[in-house]
């Protein structure tokens, strides 16, 4: 067996390394494509708008949309914001609540807490263990004031995908906009506009391979869907989103949404088998190793496992030639036991014991072997001595 060249990146789910055909594409507007795609005077503002255009329409071709439908952003935290605050301050004067649920990402929570304080009324569904809502308490906590339900399409953290359908078919039958945080799906698991009955999706780059700083807020136009831009500026895309547009980022997105519509099935395919050979690899080595949320509805690139008796702080410390995560934002000093797991169920000493692994487009064999043996090496050694104590923050990077 061949050894991997060393550090791994196992953090496909934080970011994805940018496609080379993608580079490849976006290197002329980085040079001399410099043209202002807005500028409709002359050739250089021309050549740059047709290839923003076919970005536009490579994006919409991925998620089944209309190029028309397709707002690009800085990125899925932008199109979150867009998407929640705009709806809901559009619609402010009849309808005032807003349904979401406690595993959504960090951007989706602090954006509806900013409109808790503006006097918004929220419901915050919980899940089960597997990390799925429950249609009936969804359907239950509609009401007549009721603007949209927000439910993300893949969590980040554990990789779990929610009944898109069938919430979108609910939501329709009650006549409540449906948005959903699309940044881990597109690319990873067949996802659709119409077959989800989604009014709005947020997309990123760059967790499809994609440039960073670019993305992409989905919004229905059949029926139209109504909504306050965030900022005041020069009135592009069609008005909801200011400012002049990254040619380069567009490219680069654009073609990185055509490669995932080409080669979604057969990489999906590659990844589930290598994540069942990971999976099998640290149970035929250790014991006490358990799966966070639902194996089955979860996108192929994700694992997230607790190790028994382990602190998965300590661990990642002994494992640095492995990129890995807890899947939980390591805010400045303190270190919180991750809230999607919490939302789990899961007892706190199993929540802080979890590592999220994250598989992608570049992760090979070799590497998925050398991991099994570096995890099953450290944890070994972890448990020998003990229990072992969390590090110090600043140990944190
Ligand atoms: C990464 C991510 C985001 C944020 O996307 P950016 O493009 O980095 O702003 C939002 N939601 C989910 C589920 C994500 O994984």
């Amino acid at each position: 067996m061949s050894k991997p060249k060393l550090p791994i990146y196992l953090d496909y789910q934080s970011t994805t390394p940018v496609d080379p055909r993608v580079v490849e594409a976006m290197l002329p507007f980085l040079a001399d494509k410099f043209g202002n795609a807005h500028s409709r005077t002359h050739a250089f503002g021309w050549e740059s708008e047709a290839a923003a255009d076919l970005a536009r329409e490579q994006v919409a071709t991925a998620i089944g949309a209309d190029p028309k439908e397709i707002v690009f952003t800085s990125g899925a935290t932008e199109s979150n914001n867009l998407a929640i605050k705009g709806v809901l301050r559009f619609h402010k004067k009849k309808k005032n609540h807003l349904i979401t649920c406690l595993t959504e990402h960090k951007c989706v929570v602090e954006s509806i807490r900013d409109l808790m304080r503006e006097g918004f009324d929220v419901t915050f569904l919980g899940v089960d263990r597997e990390g799925r809502i429950d249609l009936d308490a969804l359907e239950a906590a509609v009401t007549e004031k009721t603007a949209l339900v927000s439910i993300m399409a893949v969590n980040n953290e554990i990789g779990v995908t929610q009944p898109l359908e069938k919430i979108g078919a609910l939501c329709r039958e009650r006549g409540v906009l449906f948005h959903t945080d699309a940044a881990q799906a597109v690319g990873k698991v067949a996802f659709d506009v119409e077959t989800a009955k989604v009014d709005l999706a947020s997309l990123s780059g760059h967790k499809l391979y994609g440039p960073k700083g670019i993305g992409a807020l989905y919004v229905r136009l059949k029926p139209r869907v109504r909504l306050e831009p965030l900022f005041s500026g020069g009135g592009q895309e069609q008005g909801l989103r200011a400012g002049t547009l990254p040619t380069a980022l567009c490219v680069g997105f654009g073609a990185a949404a055509a490669i995932a519509m080409a080669e979604r099935e057969e990489e999906a395919g590659r990844l589930l088998r290598l994540r069942a050979r990971l999976l099998d690899g640290l149970r035929a080595r250790l014991d006490g190793v358990t799966v966070n949320g639902s194996l089955e509805a979860r996108v192929p690139g994700n694992l997230n496992v607790s190790f028994a008796g382990i602190n998965s702080e300590t661990l990642m410390m002994e494992l640095r030639d492995l990129a890995l995560s807890t899947g939980s934002a390591c805010s400045s000093a303190s270190h919180e036991p991750s809230y999607v797991l919490k939302a789990l169920g899961l007892e706190d000493a199993l929540a802080d014991a979890s590592i999220r692994i994250g598989l992608g487009r570049f992760t090979t064999e070799a590497e998925i072997d050398y991991a099994i043996g570096a995890f099953a090496e450290k944890v070994a050694k972890l448990r020998a001595q003990g229990a072992a104590p969390a590090p110090q923050p600043a140990a944190m990077r």
